[in-house]
């Protein structure tokens, strides 16, 4: 079935997926989704996915196939490093997905992308259906300036290296905000207010997001990443008893605690010194082409689980205005948690406690 050029111009969003655009053409058009995937792609065999016929959408949609591939990662030739993106579509900020018709956008974000600069919104880790949140309160402005240090950070040592920085920084914030260890109250006092912005006392109910909490401590992260990610810093945590001292006093140094040292039984830093700096960085575990959402009419919705879990968070945050332990068992940390030479541990709770330790259970080699 052939279809006409369609009479209302639809441009794409910026790294909008193929499922989202075809929603909101479709809805613009009065047609059923279907309508007008059929025409423009064919089943591929054994899947429930389609192929696009690029050439089929851009007669369809009155735009040439280079632009619609500029806009539209899927359809991309050659594709592109899918490695370097987030595998889960989101929202970007309310203010730039305004400026497109027909529904709600869904785009794919590089895996740094967690702050709109331009409009000052957190856009942050993919999250079970909330919006992102305005940064507008000066106690967020860290925030906004994190955004452009971890764009630097990408710049520098490529997305692979900074992916696994700051989720390795998010890591150990998470830790340290939930463990509430002696000696870093001036940096956990500031999530806590930032906390407090993000999500006023009381509002949590209709505030809470565990995308939020992430928030709080990104700052700190990217400051974490920026050691992890530098190879010469890397070194001296995997280095000898004197290297090791330097990186420590370092990390010290920048969290104003010149008298840091890690406990005897470690925290989350002397861990990832001792079992992951000498390693490789940690890569995302799923791309996009491996979820059934690619090359598939559907649009992400958040599903019960999640919104359950969102609920379970609101309370528990509720009761103690700490959100580290959140922040420790959100998916987005999973590729820094379970690593490929993680022990395997039983269950989630003891694999987010082994991260925070360099104790672990007889039995277990690493
Ligand atoms: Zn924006």
């Amino acid at each position: 079935m052939l279809l006409a050029r369609l009479p209302v111009p639809v441009a794409p969003a910026r790294h909008e997926t193929l499922a989202s655009y075809l929603a909101r053409l479709a809805a613009l058009h009065g047609l059923d989704s279907r309508e007008l995937w059929e025409p423009v792609s064919c089943p591929q065999p054994g899947t429930r996915r389609r192929r696009i016929h690029v050439d089929r959408l851009a007669a369809v949609v009155g735009r040439p196939a280079t632009t619609l591939a500029r806009a539209l990662p899927e359809l991309r030739d050659p594709a592109p490093d899918w490695v370097a993106w987030r595998h889960q579509p989101q929202p970007r900020c309310p203010r730039c997905d305004a400026r497109h018709d027909g529904g709600p956008v869904q785009r794919l974000l590089p895996h740094h992308r967690y702050v709109c600069t331009r409009h000052r919104y957190w856009i942050g880790p993919p999250d079970a259906g909330q919006p992102a949140s305005p940064l507008s309160d000066p106690d967020l402005h860290d925030v906004i300036r994190a955004q452009r240090r971890h764009t630097q950070l990408v710049r520098r040592y490529g997305s692979v290296a900074a992916f696994d920085a700051v989720l390795t920084g998010f890591l150990i914030c998470g830790h340290i905000w939930d463990d509430a260890v002696e000696g870093w109250s001036a940096t956990t006092d500031r999530w806590t207010r930032r906390g407090h912005a993000l999500i006023p006392v009381g509002l949590e109910t209709n505030e809470f997001s565990a995308a939020r909490l992430f928030a709080a401590v990104y700052p700190e992260a990217v400051d974490f990443g920026q050691l992890i990610a530098a190879p010469a810093w890397r070194n001296l945590a995997a280095g000898d008893a004197n290297e090791q001292e330097r990186f420590i006093s370092e990390v010290g140094r920048r969290r104003g605690r010149p008298d840091y040292r890690p406990p005897k039984s470690g925290d989350a830093i002397a861990h990832w010194m001792n079992y992951d700096s000498w390693r490789p960085p940690s890569r995302p575990h799923t791309t996009f082409p491996d979820t059934r959402l690619h090359g598939a009419a559907g649009l992400v919705r958040a599903d019960r689980r999640a919104i359950e879990r969102t609920q379970r968070g609101a309370l528990w945050f509720a009761a103690n205005r700490r959100g580290g332990g959140i922040v420790l068992h959100h998916r987005h940390l999973r590729p820094v948690l379970m690593r490929d030479w993680s022990p395997q541990m039983d269950g989630i709770a003891a694999t987010v406690w082994a991260t925070g330790t360099t104790t672990h259970p007889v039995g277990l080699c690493i």
